[in-house]
């Protein structure tokens, strides 16, 4: 007969989970050898102290420093001790010597002799969670230009919004529509369409290079460009030059009935957010302005500026 010791001991170490149970008030009683190889990743030593230190002690001085994984943790522990839950999960980053890596916290709680204890077991999910990542990335990306989409874009533009609102600063939109654009399309061929589209991506995302901008495909030949504490003015000198810099290079677009060239009909719109206004009126301005370029002969932008709710500029400068 296997001496039972042994037989429950070799499975806890044969485990890849690493497990530690401690007592309620946090002292650790036990840890499986997962634990302690854990351990030496983390912190390059191998320790083999476990048992008897403090678990709670360590979430807690942790939690001192502001390590807010180590708060919800011990604030997790404490719950399933004073059993008003049974299990916390909790997922959370530890970077090993050369690789980021995740993992799972699960806290059970189990009595013997009406002696209780908690069982913290900590489980790899680097995989699960890089492949989350990726799949989160991709959603929020346009596919062909590698561009924010349109649900990044309004989701980015929801936080500024706040934030510029807070910080009492402008934002300002661009919509930039590619005129005559299926005429590309129908000229040289839907890959040099898409070829054109790329190119211009990049040249639109290097206008947007602070980490309160954001440049973004639209939709189809549509893009917005989003200029955090950006006033009409630096707006307006930033997307004129873009619109000079596209028409300049003299790209090709040889049948459209406005010039034979490739040209932008941008519509920018500032707004100094505040609790009464919203962000969709910046959106809705910026495309009100854009149409009107389209409608009055392209290759020109638009501005407009609600100057810190003291009436509305408007002007229009082509080239
Ligand atoms: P306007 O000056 O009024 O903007 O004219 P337009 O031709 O640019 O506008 P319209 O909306 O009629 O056409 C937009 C074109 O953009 C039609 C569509 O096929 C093309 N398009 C949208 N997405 C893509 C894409 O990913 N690749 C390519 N090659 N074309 C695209
Ligand atoms: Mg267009």
């Amino acid at each position: 007969m296997i001496n039972s010791y042994n037989f429950v001991k070799s499975v806890l170490d044969s485990t890849t989970e690493s497990i530690v149970v401690i007592e309620p008030n946090g002292k650790i009683i036990y840890v499986n050898s997962s634990w302690d190889s854990l351990g030496a990743t983390s912190t390059g030593v191998l320790y083999q102290g476990w048992v008897g230190m403090n678990y709670l002690q360590v979430c807690d001085d942790a939690a001192r420093e502001n390590d807010r994984f180590a708060i919800k943790a011990a604030a997790g522990i404490r719950k399933v001790s004073r059993a008003e839950q049974d299990i916390y999960y909790l997922d959370y980053p530890c970077d090993g010597p050369t690789e980021q890596r995740w993992f799972m916290m699960r806290v059970t709680r189990f009595s013997v002799e009406s002696s209780q204890f908690l069982v913290i077991s900590h489980q790899d999910i680097t995989e699960r969670k890089v492949a989350e990542e990726q799949i989160e990335k991709l959603a929020r990306t346009d596919e062909m230009t590698g561009l924010a989409n349109r649900r990044c874009f309004e989701e980015f533009l929801r936080n500024q919004w706040k934030r510029s609102a807070r910080t009492k600063t402008p934002l300002s939109l661009a919509l930039i529509d590619i005129d005559h654009f299926k005429m590309i399309n129908d000229t040289y061929g839907h890959s040099i369409g898409d070829k054109y589209l790329k190119f211009l991506s990049s040249s639109f995302s290097q206008l947007a290079n602070r980490p309160e901008d954001i440049c973004a495909r639209y939709g189809g030949d549509e893009f917005a460009i989003l200029l955090g504490d950006t006033d009409q003015i630096g707006g307006k000198l930033v997307m004129e030059r873009l619109v000079e810099n596209i028409r300049n290079l003299k790209i090709p677009n040889e049948n459209a009935p406005t010039k034979p060239i490739l040209t932008l009909s941008i519509g920018l719109s500032t707004m100094y957010p505040n609790k009464t206004n919203h962000y969709e009126n910046l959106i809705l301005s910026a495309n009100n302005l854009m149409c009107s370029v389209k409608n009055s002969g392209r290759d020109a932008i638009a501005v407009t500026s609600l100057e810190k709710n003291h009436g509305v500029l408007n002007f229009k400068s082509r080239g």
